[in-house]
């Protein structure tokens, strides 16, 4: 599979939690293990939630009436679901997607899609970060699986995620998509619900081959313009939709586990730096100012604080960043422990386009000279060879900075 590392046409993951719901009350209840379990009210009026892969064995399935589900599944243990739980864990998974792109377009609690083009060169290829997105979310969420697609578009990623669920990584090859898809029922199509299911099967189409076999015309007559020309295209396996990441809600962030506890000093200074310079960069190429900053720090024995800041004025230099996070760690008290992790994070993000007030002290020389040299330096991200130009210096205030090459 690793040979799909050098191809630069999968450029999209879709990651999706196994039998989420039920997966996290086995987390938090080890005896759940093994038992057909049903997230949901089994009242006469509940609706089945999520269920374990033990319950799917008898038939049930999420959105199924719960009476219907007791009916299938009587020896069925029941938990009712507890969102603001998920929810939690919800926000460490999306954490993790935001490790390996910014690009991330959540469905559901559980389920997202990564646009993975801008990361394949960090990364080493598509494989290499589905396998560690895999990795990381089993990590950070003590042992939660996801199953991922890998693929050319956003369709293809989808639908390869769902093949080999659960705990599956799933890689469709972008020279055998037809073969794919042509033996699947075109209820695998995305947006074939029943009544288009049913439409297709009155004009016997039944497999994904049966509608390329009909050809654009017919499907256009019978489902109409839009609808034909959409389930034409996904029957060829082309979709051309992008990752909308919903930038207003997201935040951009950063963060590290180091190999050994580090006490506050020279390094954590370093690593601040870096972080902010590496967040700003994320910013700008965004076209976006953060109005919060954020410090995540977790001691040796895994205690976890949030600080946050707001800025005095939305920013997309490290200047600011740094010094707020900076100044954040210095009100924390570590009781004496060394520093396991750190993290800068940035939100409440607002368009480069929105109006800019300036705070009442800023140094607008100092910014502007700021905003100057890192236009330069993401310039020369973008030549060979350019990437070793370094910002001299971070706080503002100081003498000219040393950036030139
Ligand atoms: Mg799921």
């Amino acid at each position: 599979m690793d040979h799909f590392d050098s191809d630069p046409r999968l450029i999209f993951i879709h990651a999706d939690m196994d039998a989420f719901f039920a997966a996290v009350e086995i987390l938090d209840d080890p005896s759940l293990a093994g038992k057909p379990l049903i997230i949901g009210h089994p009242g006469p009026r509940g609706v089945v939630a999520t269920a374990s892969y033990e319950a799917r064995q008898f038939g049930v399935h999420s959105a199924m009436a719960s009476v219907e589900a007791l009916r299938r599944c009587p020896t069925g243990v029941w938990r009712s679901p507890r969102g603001s739980r998920y929810q939690e864990i919800s926000r460490l998974v999306m954490q993790v997607f935001e490790e390996f792109t910014p690009e991330v377009e959540p469905l559901s609690l559980d389920e997202a899609f990564l646009g993975i083009e801008g990361s394949l060169r960090l990364f080493g290829g598509a494989v290499t970060i589905a396998r560690e997105v895999r990795t990381r979310v089993k990590q950070c969420t003590g042992g939660l699986t996801v199953s991922v697609g890998v693929a050319p578009n956003k369709f293809l990623a989808k639908l390869a995620s769902d093949l080999e669920k659960p705990d599956g990584l799933t890689v469709v090859d972008p020279d055998r998509i037809q073969q794919l898809l042509d033996p699947l029922p075109v209820e695998r199509l995305w947006g074939v619900g029943p009544r288009t299911s049913e439409a297709l099967h009155h004009i016997g189409l039944k497999k994904v081959r049966d509608i390329r076999g009909a050809g654009l015309d017919l499907m256009v007559k019978h489902l109409g313009e839009g609808p034909g020309q959409h389930l034409w295209n996904l029957a060829h396996g082309e979709d051309d939709r992008t990752i909308s990441s919903g930038r207003d809600a997201r935040s951009i962030s950063t963060e590290s586990t180091f190999s050994n506890d580090i006490q506050p000093g020279r390094k954590v200074d370093e690593f601040l730096r870096k972080a902010a310079e590496e967040v700003a960069r994320s910013l700008r190429q965004q076209r976006l100012r953060a109005r919060t900053v954020r410090l995540k720090v977790r001691t040796g024995s895994f205690r976890t604080m949030n600080r946050s800041r707001t800025l005095s004025a939305p920013a997309q230099e490290p200047g600011p960043l740094y010094e707020a996070v900076k100044s954040l760690l210095s009100d924390i008290d570590l009781d004496g422990e060394g520093i396991r992790l750190l993290g800068l994070g940035s939100g409440n993000l607002v368009p480069v386009s929105a109006p800019r007030q300036h705070g009442l002290f800023d140094d607008a020389a100092g910014s502007i000279r700021e905003e100057t040299v890192s236009r330069l330096l993401d310039e020369s991200h973008r030549v060979p060879g350019g990437a070793d130009l370094k910002r001299g210096r971070l706080i503002p205030g100081r003498p000219e900075p040393e950036e030139t090459p």
